[in-house]
């Protein structure tokens, strides 16, 4: 038995939530005293892929070519699955990013393995079982689910597990897989980048704004504040159903989902369908000028207080510190 950690790149690179789904698999390889191996797919150069070596990988199969340059659904989840076939993994572990979601289930119907996606710790092991503790109803609620298997798909959430160096090096092995003209039915033909600030999903520091700062000219203080943090921006429904920002900032329910180790609420109420998008932030910071706000109810730190006498004070203040 081995474990595999599918490492996905973004343009040749590995994100820090990359990092963490190999800490994450290191961890389980060693409950298990086994070995990890990392797949990567895509032209990702040499340096990059040693990185992977750092944090306890100790073999990486290496799949490039121009078919797989861009990411493909159907055949990345083909050639995860030919690794784990080659590998003999019992464990298949990815980051519970866009792609990853959608490649888990492809890659439990091709090994035949149970599947737990946005996974929030280490699986609890009793003989051959995994219990897996992930988020559920949008992150409103954790429910434990049983891999009872022989082979486990694990997702795991950005920021919900720590980096761990643990120094190393691992021998890079090419690797082909043949893939069939059915992997490729749909592709994607062009990526669009919207912004070149940090990507809310896998953001570390999220500053996001309601409808409490009135009009979408007054985001020059949440920008201003991300930018001094290296933060993503992000907002409530109403703000971009108003057109205030784009709807690829909308976080909650009908949103994205996101997990970051802190999360400035700064103007925004707190009703269930916002929180159920950033209930899992480690640290929530709640800027409101009414102290019975509900968001309040979930924060680790309240400032009841005007944001537009907070916010310019705040950010002097990280000017300062940074000083
Ligand atoms: P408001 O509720 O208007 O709150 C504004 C807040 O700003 C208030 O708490 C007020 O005290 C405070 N404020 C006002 N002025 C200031 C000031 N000067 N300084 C500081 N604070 C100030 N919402 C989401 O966000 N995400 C979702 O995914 C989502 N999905 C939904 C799905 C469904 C099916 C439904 C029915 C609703 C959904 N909503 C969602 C909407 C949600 O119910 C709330 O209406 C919305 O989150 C409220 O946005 P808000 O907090 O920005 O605005």
């Amino acid at each position: 038995m081995s474990v595999l950690i599918y490492a996905e790149n973004t343009g040749g690179k590995f994100k820090k939530s990359v990092f963490e789904a190999v800490s994450y698999a290191r961890a389980i390889a060693d409950q298990n005293n086994t070995s990890l191996t990392a797949v990567s797919i895509g032209n990702v150069d040499a340096t990059e892929l040693a990185l992977l070596s750092k944090y306890g990988v100790n073999k990486v199969l290496n799949v490039s070519g121009d078919k797989l340059k861009e990411f493909v659904n159907q055949a990345y989840a083909s050639v995860i699955a030919e690794a784990a076939k080659k590998e003999g993994s019992a464990v298949v572990v990815l980051s519970n990013t866009f792609s990853g979601r959608g490649l888990a289930p492809r890659i439990g119907i091709k090994l035949e393995a149970g599947v737990a996606d946005g996974a929030v710790a280490l699986p609890e092991q009793t003989g051959g079982s995994f219990k897996v503790k992930k988020t559920a109803f949008s992150g409103k609620a954790f429910a434990t689910v049983e891999l009872t298997s022989a082979i486990k798909v694990i997702a795991l959430v950005p920021n919900s597990y720590k980096v761990v160096e643990t120094g190393g090096t691992a021998q890079v092995e090419d690797f082909r897989v043949e893939t069939k003209a059915s992997d490729f039915k749909a592709m994607i033909k062009e990526i669009v980048r919207s912004t070149d600030k940090v990507s809310l999903p896998d953001a570390e520091i999220v500053v996001s704004g309601g409808r409490g700062l009135k009009g979408p000219e007054n985001w020059g203080m949440i920008e201003e504040l991300a930018e001094l943090l290296g933060a993503a921006t992000a907002c409530s429904k109403p703000v971009s159903d108003a057109g205030w920002r784009p709807h690829s900032e909308h976080v909650g329910q009908t949103g994205i989902a996101v997990s970051p180790n802190l999360y400035i609420a700064v103007g925004i109420s707190g009703a269930i369908q916002h929180l159920a998008g950033v209930s899992s932030s480690k640290v929530i910071v709640v800027i409101n000028k009414d102290p019975e706000a509900p968001f309040f109810k979930v924060a680790d730190y309240g400032i009841v207080g005007d944001a537009f006498e907070v916010l310019p004070k705040l950010i002097t203040a990280v000017k300062e510190y940074k000083a």
